[in-house]
């Protein structure tokens, strides 16, 4: 059943000055930029909340993985990040807003509905379109904290190809088709790969399962759980148990993956909508409609069992078009005028070309390889970005444009080199990168700040801001 909400006290002067939009769209995964992208075909101009660290990241589950081989359309199959960007530009080119920041608060308790971002800036909407898909879970293993990015990752793809992990003997926990992938990804990678499964079976595909146990770089251990994490700066060992017998042994690697399963991102929502058991949003049996009025859920945040990248599409596209139906319904739609019919083409964006002796540039904002790195850590006095990536890595893919973002902001007072740790391995060795997306600041050849993972554009500009870097 469907309940209605009451309006806003219309006395609250602090809303005054707020516009109301049409549709807001939380989340920026398969599900959330199919709803924007009908949405924004129907004039509504939806805004679309992308999420930035809490519930995973810009462009959701797909971003961290490699091929996707089963989305219709790309016969040859397309890289996770690479569908995501696409989307993300289809979604823009028909006049989606997007806020890069996540939903702190949602308050449903009266209409319009009010959401507050990371940013502390307050939004108004109508309607809104749950997208938030499911976080990757963590084992919660003894020294789990002290060994996390220190031979510790829930994500294979993106951390695979860490130096670190090169010719060693590797784990994955888990059974299922996510820790499969995973354990033949990191094969590319380690001397060979541990899968520890907890029963004597595997959850996996057929398919997927036979990869595995064909696979002589892969070694099961069954009945096993992962207890502790051993080491000293870097993880060494694991202790495992057997869970038949209960006996424990230690197993030699110096990587451990996660890839057990994930949990639905309700917490926005908690105590204001109908959950089911198990945290997901429950629906009207096959529609979007969630347990209040003008609020829609779609893609993996309301489906506990199907849980794919065309699902979430799928179900995205359901949720724009009942938000539409439901707006007009009650005459909420403010549709937002086009200066032509058709939109400008979004086009496909070029690569940056690996900078050598013949297309260095010392006063290019942004620039790729180990010869751009020399040359401007050794000659150049501005401070200088340097971001380690690998081709896989969807933070990377998220991190890199906002980075962009800040050497264009600070106008030339500070350079941006990209090396990809796949293609110059010697070079983040010596950087002593332990995962990707790593990015670190030199000023006068002296490393000033590191940080690892998807960071807020602002932390990056304060930093080379102190600096005091002079303009150029
Ligand atoms: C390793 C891996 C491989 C996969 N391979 C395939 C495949 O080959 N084919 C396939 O079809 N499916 C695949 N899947 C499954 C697929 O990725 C998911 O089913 C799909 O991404 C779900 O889409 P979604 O839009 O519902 O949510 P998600 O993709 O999870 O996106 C959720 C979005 O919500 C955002 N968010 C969360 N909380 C907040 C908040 N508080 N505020 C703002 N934003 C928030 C996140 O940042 C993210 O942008 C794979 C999944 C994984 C993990």
């Amino acid at each position: 059943m469907v309940a209605s909400v009451s309006l806003a006290d219309p006395s609250d002067d602090s809303l005054a000055e707020t516009p109301i939009e049409n549709l807001v769209i939380v989340g920026s995964g398969p599900a959330g930029y199919t709803a924007a992208i009908y949405a924004a075909r129907a004039n509504l101009a939806p805004l679309m909340i992308t999420g930035f660290q809490r519930g995973g990241i810009p462009g959701g589950q797909l971003m961290t993985t490699t091929h996707v081989e089963n989305y219709p359309g790309f016969p040859d199959g397309i890289l996770g990040p690479e569908l995501m960007d696409r989307c993300k530009a289809q979604a823009l080119r028909w006049g989606t807003k997007l806020v890069e920041a996540d939903a702190e608060s949602l308050d449903l308790s009266s209409r319009p509905y009010r959401l507050v971002t990371s940013e502390g800036e307050t939004i108004m909407t109508h309607s809104v379109i749950l997208a938030t898909g499911a976080s990757a879970n963590r084992l919660g293993i003894i020294q789990e904290e002290r060994f996390w990015s220190r031979g510790i990752s829930a994500c294979a793809i993106c951390d695979g190809a860490t130096p670190q992990f090169r010719k060693e003997q590797l784990a994955v926990v888990g059974g299922g088709d996510s820790a499969c992938e995973e354990a033949v990804y990191l094969t590319k990678y380690g001397s060979q790969v541990h899968l520890i499964v907890r029963n004597d079976t595997l959850r996996a595909s057929a398919a997927m399962a036979d990869r595995v146990l064909a696979n002589p770089a892969i070694r099961v251990h069954w009945n096993r759980e992962v207890l502790e994490g051993l080491g000293e700066d870097w993880l060494s060992h694991i202790r495992l148990r057997d869970r038949t017998t209960g006996s424990t042994e230690e197993l030699a690697v110096r990587g451990l993956f996660y890839a057990i399963g994930h949990t639905p991102n309700t917490e926005l929502v908690q105590g204001q909508l109908e959950l089911d058991e198990r945290g997901y949003l429950v629906t009207r049996p096959g529609r979007p409609e969630t347990s209040l009025e003008g609020v829609f859920a779609s893609g993996d945040v309301a489906d506990s069992e199907w849980r794919q990248g065309i699902t979430a599409a799928g179900s995205g596209c359901q949720a724009a078009l009942a938000a539409e139906r439901w707006l007009s319904h009650h005459q909420l739609a403010r549709q937002v005028e086009r200066l032509s019919i058709e939109p400008e083409l979004a086009g496909e964006t070029q690569p940056t070309a690996t900078s050598d002796a013949n297309n260095f540039d010392a006063a290019t904002l942004w620039q790729k390889g180990g010869y751009a790195l020399r040359k401007l850590y050794h000659d150049s006095n501005k401070p200088l970005l340097v971001v380690y990536t690998s081709p896989s890595c969807g933070p990377c893919h998220v991190l890199k444009p906002q980075l962009k973002r800040v050497l264009n902001e600070l106008e030339g007072r500070a350079l941006g080199v990209e090396i990809d740790i796949e293609a110059d391995p010697e070079i983040a060795q010596q950087a002593g990168v332990t995962g990707t997306p790593t990015v670190q600041l030199f000023f006068n050849k002296e490393l000033q700040q590191q940080w690892q993972g998807v960071k807020q554009r602002s932390e990056f500009k304060t930093a080379i801001e102190a600096l005091g870097a002079p303009r150029p």
